[in-house]
């Protein structure tokens, strides 16, 4: 027998270890069938055992000689698995976004730790009351006070908690053992699948689509029920009502016994969200969050796969619940930065979505009130079908929005972080006893510390990032978690100006008590919300009014409804505009049309004050205005003089190693495999670098890149298939490791 090829083939993909695959030779007649993702029967071990697996790989070479690699068995035609899916697009991932086949199958198949699934036991009651009471009776004189204290338990409730019965009566084994022994109880026990959804009784309001609503759902089913699978994007301001637009969508998708992914940013993964679709769906819904267990988690994609469930709502990690008939791809907040992976492969949430929706003959729609310019330009350009909702669905009037521009506010004397507006503002709330939230974009007490004699930045040692002051005198890098003492003098230069610049969530609190000491307040940011629960906690305090104020970084803004608000101050527009990257206008844009969109969403009308050295900046003024579609046009301007996406396509190379010499000469390696094969193939693609990275050293590594621009996406991906085969081949790359990253979030 011949063979032209082989397998690489994974046995069980329950299994920890991905990457342990079993070379197979592919008979003849199997040639055509055996591709990536296709279920096969392989014999396995000694004597005649035959098992299943799936092609992971294929190649030409033998990875042992020959004679000892076993044939496939069969190759099973069109196997409707959905594992055999999930392999193909983990396959395709890698493809598109690089990376090891590895790497894929773990960001596909995420871990599926063997984990017992707990247990439910029960103490049953098992004989009459009457026999009981005198066995009770019985033993009280016999003085078994542990009997005793179960039999008394028993008396008024049949049946109890196992574990309850354990701890809190302290009942040992034994004494259960007599029980069982003596026929008085039973002991059930039953699985229970973990349901992350804490129920709330929330009050059911029966919502009637308006006809904005209206017209865009009824386009999508009627697409559907045509067979039309094309990607939406809904533009819709905050309110606007887009979320019962999905939900009436999601209905009729599961109704024709499809099943839905939803995707919310994980920031805006909260209790409201998540009720407003358990109470139209019931416990056919589920979450999945980066705070549960591997084992909460494996039981989500188990209900998932036995059909308990229709929707799973949950982060980026989502869009790979094994459903076996999915029909919708959901993907709000669109414009989020959390939607790309930040470890390889570096995948784009949409650009998945949309593979697996083609793979599964299913569709997606996006969302977002301030979409990203990606999928804005694809839906004027009629890539993606582009529907808008103008106004919020309560009738609410949009905010008031004031400019301040803080250089009056010196002009004036005012040195307040307050300006002479926003101060006004919180006094006439706090006197309405109405509530306020004050967003910065940092976190921490302060930023950065420096000298004001020579200028020097205090830095990590470890990373090439300045640190941050916080409160205590502590100095923090936010990058590894490095810490020292704040200097009493400057390192560099021994002057005693040195200081901390900057304003922090911290900064901003304790400016608050000093200047509204009756205000109560109340702080979130990373450092407030570390602990399980903190988030919700903080949250949840602020929407029972156990707080005036609510001061706090991005997380503050993101889809939350608190009917109080009716004021929210952005103490530094600007902070987010000097981000140097390419998308920091955008991002600020976003951010402030979000923080704006907090202010009266209900019965009270809503005042903004954005308060900015910047007050002409095209994303102040627009944002300010809710002008979209202007933002749009500036931003686009820019992007198209600097060749930053959506214009253009970005591939960052990304090298990295102990050793700077050693990534010093890798990184130049490549630079001259890309000016070969640009001079070979006469491709005048753009090639930015080599250069140190905006993080030059992070954690003790060595980092170097390399910006690769052209319009053709797949020319990119050319180049970066053959990167990876020059690296696999080079000396140079043997102490470095490499990255590629497409459209980077920041450049
Ligand atoms: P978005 O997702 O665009 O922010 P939501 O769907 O959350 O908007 O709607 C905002 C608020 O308006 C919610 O409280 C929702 O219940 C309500 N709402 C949405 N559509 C309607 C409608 N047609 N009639 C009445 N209330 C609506
Ligand atoms: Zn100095
Ligand atoms: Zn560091």
């Amino acid at each position: 027998m011949s063979y032209q090829k082989f397998a690489d083939i994974i046995i069980d993909i329950s299994h920890e270890d991905l990457d342990k695959t079993y070379q197979y030779a592919i008979p003849k007649q199997y040639l055509s069938l055996a591709v990536i993702g296709a279920l096969v029967v392989v014999p396995f071990g000694n004597g005649n055992r035959t098992i299943n697996g799936y092609i992971v790989g294929l190649s030409h070479k033998p990875k042992i000689s020959i004679e000892k690699i076993k044939p496939i068995y069969q190759v099973v035609k069109d196997a409707p698995v959905i594992e055999s899916h999930l392999i193909y697009l983990a396959y395709w991932m890698k493809e598109t976004f690089g990376g090891t086949m590895n790497d894929a199958l773990k960001t596909v198949i995420p871990v599926k730790k063997a984990v017992k699934i707990k247990e439910k036991r029960r103490i049953v009651l098992i004989k009459p009351y009457d026999e009981l009471y005198e066995i009770y009776q019985e033993q009280s004189k016999k003085n078994n006070v542990a009997r005793v204290r179960l039999l008394e338990a028993l008396l008024k409730n049949n049946i109890l908690d196992y574990n309850e019965a354990i701890d809190k009566l302290k009942i040992s084994r034994p004494v259960l053992k007599w029980f069982e022994e003596n026929q008085l109880i039973k002991i059930e026990s039953k699985q229970l699948y973990r349901n992350p959804i804490e129920q709330k009784n929330v009050s059911k309001e029966l919502v009637i689509l308006n006809e904005e609503q209206r017209y865009i759902a009824d386009c999508i089913i009627k697409d559907y029920n045509e067979g039309y699978r094309y990607t939406y994007l809904i533009h819709g301001v905050t309110g606007s009502g887009k979320t019962e637009v999905y939900m009436e969508i999601i209905s009729q998708v599961i109704a024709r016994g499809r099943q839905v992914i939803v995707l919310i940013p994980e920031i805006a993964l909260t209790y409201q969200t998540v009720n407003r679709f358990y109470d139209r769906f019931g416990d056919r819904v589920s979450i999945l969050n980066s705070r549960m267990s591997d084992g909460e988690r494996y039981d989500q994609s188990l209900r998932a796969k036995n059909g308990e469930i229709d929707i799973i709502i949950g982060p980026r990690s989502a869009l790979f619940t094994p459903f076996k008939n999915l029909g919708l791809i959901i993907i709000d907040e669109e414009h989020e930065g959390s939607y790309k992976s930040e470890i390889t492969p570096k995948y784009h949430a949409t650009m998945v979505a949309r593979k697996r929706a083609e793979l599964n003959n299913a569709f997606v729609i996006l969302g977002s009130a301030t979409p990203s310019l990606e999928s804005y330009q694809k839906g004027i350009s009629g890539e993606y079908k582009l529907f808008s909702l103008t106004k919020r669905a309560k009738e609410a009037a949009l905010p008031k929005i004031w400019i301040v521009d803080l250089r009056e506010e010196l002009k004036e004397k005012n040195r307040s972080i307050f300006s002479r507006k926003l101060k006004e503002l919180i006094m006439d709330r706090l006197e309405k006893k109405e509530q306020i939230m004050l967003f910065i974009n940092r976190r921490g007490f302060s930023g950065f510390v420096s000298c004001r004699s020579c200028g020097h930045v205090m830095k990590c040692n470890h990373c090439d990032i300045s640190l941050t002051y916080h409160i205590q005198g502590k100095l923090l890098c936010h990058y590894c978690g490095y810490e020292e003492a704040m200097p009493k003098i400057c390192p560099a230069c021994g002057s005693k100006y040195i200081a901390s610049f900057g304003t922090g969530t911290q900064k901003v609190e304790e400016m608050v008590r000093r200047e509204f000491p009756e205000a109560r307040v109340l702080r979130m940011d990373t450092d407030t919300t570390k602990n399980k629960g903190g988030h919700q906690k903080i949250l949840e305090a602020f929407a029972e009014h156990k707080a005036d104020i609510l001061v706090g970084t991005q997380m503050i803004v993101k889809g939350h409804d608190f009917p109080l608000v009716s004021l929210v101050g952005i103490i530094a527009a600007d902070l987010s505009l000097y981000a140097g990257d390419f998308r920091a206008a955008e991002r600020t844009f976003q951010l402030l049309s979000q923080a704006a969109g907090r202010a009266g969403r209900d019965a009270i009308p809503g005042e903004v004050v954005i308060q900015t050295y910047n007050p002409d900046h095209y994303s102040i003024t627009t944002a300010a205005e809710g002008n979209y579609q202007e933002f749009y046009e500036q931003e686009m301007l820019y992007r198209q003089l600097m060749q930053y996406p959506p214009a253009a396509n970005i591939l960052l190379l990304l090298v990295s190693s102990k050793d700077e010499e050693k990534v010093d000469k890798a990184i130049v390696y490549a630079g001259e495999v890309l000016k070969e094969y640009s001079n070979q193939n006469q491709h005048s693609f753009k090639v930015i670098g080599p250069a140190p990275a905006t993080i030059a050293k992070a954690k003790d590594i060595y980092r170097r890149v390399i910006y690769i621009k052209d319009e053709d996406y797949n020319l990119l991906v050319a180049l970066k298939n053959y990167l990876e085969l020059c690296f696999s081949s080079s000396k140079h790359f043997q102490d470095c490791t490499y990255q590629f990253d497409f459209n980077p979030m920041s450049v």
